[in-house]
């Protein structure tokens, strides 16, 4: 996993990622040498990273050409910038030009979630997935009711992650915010 202080970042773009939580949705979306993966919404690139390490090969899509190029910075800082295509344009449109996904993550969709998984589900091979992360409260319940009419199997994960900071007197717990991680498999 590739440490957060190794991201280049700035503060109009959100992300990277945390670590810990890029670690899970690696984790959660089983990614393999043979995926092809869309990231929607790769803002700072924390988890087109990652998954660009481990994958065939991702398209990195944003509607912010600021985060793409930051996106295509980090990219190229890790050496990992030729297995990626960097995409500007809105998700649904972006979408509708890919076949054949293995994973689709989403981690931002600016009001059009719907959309963007009933795309992602007609473009997702059997056994494929969508994952979507969130840090609002309202995104899991409606991606939940969204990914139960497709009959997929989900799972909900909330983790709320805190760091130690090691002091001479102890050690104090710094807590970040929660994240919701959904995982669904057609
Ligand atoms: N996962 C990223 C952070 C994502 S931030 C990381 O680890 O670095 C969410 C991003 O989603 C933002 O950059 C925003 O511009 C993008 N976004 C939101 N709605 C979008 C949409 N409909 N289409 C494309 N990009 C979108």
């Amino acid at each position: 996993m590739i440490p957060d202080k190794d991201f280049i970042t700035s503060k109009d773009i959100p992300g990277p990622t945390k670590e810990e939580i890029r670690c899970l949705v690696m984790c959660k979306s089983k990614v393999s040498t043979g995926d092809i993966v869309v990231d929607i919404g790769c803002g700072t690139g924390g988890l087109t990273l990652e998954f660009a390490k481990r994958a065939k090969n991702v398209y990195a899509i944003d509607k912010n050409s600021d985060a793409l190029d930051l996106t295509l910075k980090n990219l190229k800082k890790h050496n990992l910038e030729g297995k990626v295509n960097i995409v500007h344009n809105d998700a649904l449109s972006a979408l509708k030009k890919i076949d054949g996904l293995d994973i689709l993550m989403i981690g931002g969709s600016g009001g059009d979630l719907e959309q963007i998984i009933e795309e992602g589900f007609k473009k997702l091979n059997d056994g494929g997935k969508i994952i979507v992360t969130s840090i609002l409260l309202e995104t899991p319940v409606e991606a939940i009711k969204i990914l139960k009419k497709f009959e997929m199997n989900i799972e909900v994960i909330n983790v709320a992650i805190s760091k130690g900071k090691i002091l001479e007197r102890g050690t104090i717990m710094y807590s970040n915010n929660p994240i919701t991680v959904i995982t669904a498999q057609k």
